[in-house]
């Protein structure tokens, strides 16, 4: 897989409704650099990436968990947290991160909203995972059958405040031309692009190797998780 990096501004420009909306923050587009090797294993991106295949394998093929979910893990947690990884994902009851990843309790800090979009809130919440907890890698994670996907495909009345996520979806359904599983992969690597372009904490955190941002799509039916390459 290979991670979304702030090296391309200039197609997230021509497709991103956040930056006609002034939403981007602007400078020069960040250069890639050496990831640095020096901090522990699950603090580098590659690490963290390898950890989260891993544990959703050993998920989707039945295997037992190696995840610690114990009271004492609990209780060492009080203090504080260094989850290794942050997934945005959606709110879908179908997609628990911490299952479908095989991990524990202060391993993964989850942010989840219907579709997986990357709104101010949401980047908000990303930002602290990168920037102050430390996690070396954000997973946008979309899933087959999505519904918030599917009715912003359709485009039809819905019930509520439903139809604001349809603007964050709206690049998606744009080229997806009508077919939801098509969109729900664009709009992954559109919501991946937003994470890495749209924060200077991700950018700056991606451009010194700390940080990797990738997109991936969870499959509801064999509950494997597919990592995307840039694109
Ligand atoms: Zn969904």
């Amino acid at each position: 897989m290979r991670p979304f990096a702030p090296v391309d501004r200039r197609s997230f420009l021509r497709g991103s409704a956040l930056a006609t909306a002034g939403l981007f923050v602007g400078g020069a587009a960040a250069h890639a650099s050496p990831v640095r090797r020096t901090a522990p294993l699950a603090d580098v991106p590659e690490a963290a990436l390898r950890r989260l295949a891993e544990g959703n394998a050993r998920f989707a093929s039945g295997a037992g968990t190696e995840a610690d979910r114990s009271l004492a893990r609990v209780r060492s947690l009080s203090a504080g947290q260094t989850p290794f990884a942050a997934i945005l994902t959606c709110a879908d009851s179908r997609v628990p991160p911490e299952l479908i990843f095989d991990q524990g309790f202060g391993d993964l800090f989850t942010v989840r909203v219907a579709g997986n979009v990357a709104g101010t809130e949401e980047l908000a919440s990303l930002e602290y995972a990168a920037g102050v907890l430390g996690s070396a890698a954000i997973v946008v994670l979309g899933h087959t059958s999505c519904g918030a996907v599917a009715a912003a495909v359709d485009g039809g009345p819905v019930p509520g405040q439903i139809s604001a996520l349809y603007a964050h979806l709206a690049p998606a359904v744009a080229e997806a031309a009508g077919d939801v599983e098509t969109a729900v992969e664009a709009n992954v690597r559109h919501q991946a692009k937003v994470v890495a372009y749209a924060s200077p904490v991700v950018r700056e955190a991606v451009a010194q190797g700390r940080l990797a941002v990738v997109g991936a799509v969870y499959d509801l039916a064999s509950g494997t998780v597919r990592f995307l390459d840039e694109g």
